[in-house]
């Protein structure tokens, strides 16, 4: 009899978006022909910048030939792509992040769940509150907390983001190893400083590093005084250039970044991850990573920066919009996703827009208890299809 990881059956019977899917899929069936608009999981819609297409021909026409074709890549990532990101994303910023600190992978969603796997199974975990589900459900797979009660895992420390503090979530007490952070904004040194001052790592998911506009908002952790010595950052290609469907992303683990066994001694977390891909990693495609190296040309830059301004355009309207309806709004500023303050149960409102209107949000109960009473609408879509959609939204709420 071959026994199971029981702590999978403390996970919610399904993955958010699993449900969300299968809703509108019955709502589909039950009304064939309604047209359905989705504001919800945050794919994006726009195709490939042409920089990328190109990249990916010609990897694609060297590949087709004996002399340059290519087998394995290197464990972590072709040096061309691990340079580039090196240089742009860091050095131009005064981070000194060198290119053999950063790993290429197949997705940031991928790293956020796989990072956990170096730290240790009773290690104290805060996670804010609402969240990225990956992060929460990660660390019940892996055993590092108990079983759900009322929306909560015990073990897990909750860093609640709520309208009352402006949805930035406070410091944990102290004795937190291990925080997972992805909304940018100006408080990231506070953080730096406990995790220095508590031995803890800070893991930095910056899916979204490409919305950011203000010039006061950091781009990376990085660009704090210290977090070479605390943190981990993730990004993704995803949002930047949509690869969503393409896939490639990558982590930054500085040299510098430990944590500790038993014992107390130090061990860089950069040789545990290196050996941790090396070992369940084989890379990611030559041409994949050859399109992903193209968003950092000049050309590339350009093309990625007005792809991100035009979700950024399309966050503005939906913001206006539902400011207008009377429905309050945070984000859709420096990140292409609005935080919806329906002030009612969001699955109920999920559902109203479902049926009166047509449109997917998602509801904010899925992200966490603090997501109650909103929801959470993507900027992903065409112009037409979000000007459709809040039309048709205005007309689901007067
Ligand atoms: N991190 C956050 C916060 C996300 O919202 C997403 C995707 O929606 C990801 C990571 C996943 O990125 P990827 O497509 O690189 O796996």
């Amino acid at each position: 009899m071959i026994r199971i990881n029981e702590h999978f059956t403390k996970l919610k019977s399904s993955y958010l978006f699993a449900d969300i899917a299968r809703r509108v899929a019955a709502y589909q069936d039950a009304h064939p022909g309604r047209s359905i608009i989705r504001l919800g999981i945050g794919d994006v819609t726009e195709p490939l910048p042409p920089v990328c297409v190109d990249a990916l021909r010609t990897a694609a026409d060297e590949m087709g030939r004996r002399e340059t074709f290519k087998g394995y890549g290197p464990d972590h990532g072709y040096a061309f792509l691990r340079e580039a990101i090196a240089r742009v994303d860091y050095q131009a910023r005064a981070c000194a992040i060198e290119p053999d600190e950063v790993f290429i992978s197949d997705g940031a969603k991928c790293d956020c769940g796989n990072i956990q796997e170096l730290f240790a199974r009773d290690a104290c975990v805060a996670i804010p509150d609402p969240v990225y589900p990956v992060y929460l459900d990660t660390n019940v797979m892996a055993g590092r907390t108990g079983p759900e009660r009322a929306g909560r895992y015990d073990g897990i420390v909750y860093l609640e983001s709520t309208p009352a503090h402006g949805y930035v979530p406070g410091l944990p007490a102290p004795a937190v190893e291990r925080i997972y952070r992805w909304v940018p904004n100006h408080q990231l040194a506070t953080w730096v400083d406990y995790a220095k001052r508590n031995r803890a790592i800070i893991i930095f998911d910056s899916a979204y590093e490409t919305f950011i506009r203000d010039p006061q908002i950091p781009h990376s952790i990085y660009e704090i005084d210290g977090a070479r010595d605390v943190a981990i950052e993730i990004r993704s290609f995803s949002k930047t250039a949509g690869f969503t469907g393409t896939r490639c992303a990558y982590t930054v683990i500085p040299r510098t970044v430990v944590g500790y066994d038993a014992a107390g001694n130090a061990h860089p977390l950069h040789a545990l991850w290196s050996r941790r891909q090396a070992t369940k990693f084989n890379g990611v495609s030559y041409p994949v990573q050859r399109a992903a190296a193209a968003v950092f040309t000049d050309e590339g830059r350009r093309q990625t920066r007005a792809l991100a301004d035009f979700y950024l355009g399309n966050a503005r309207l939906i913001r206006d919009a539902l400011t207008g309806l009377g429905v309050p709004c945070a984000g859709g500023e420096n990140a292409p996703y609005l935080w919806a303050n329906v002030g009612r149960d969001s699955w109920a409102f999920f559902d109203l827009l479902l049926d009166k209107a047509g449109v997917v949000v998602t509801p904010g109960a899925g992200f966490g208890r603090c997501g109650e009473g909103h929801v959470r609408i993507s900027a992903f879509n065409s112009r037409e299809n979000v000007a459709a959609a809040l039309e048709r939204i205005a007309a689901a709420l007067a």
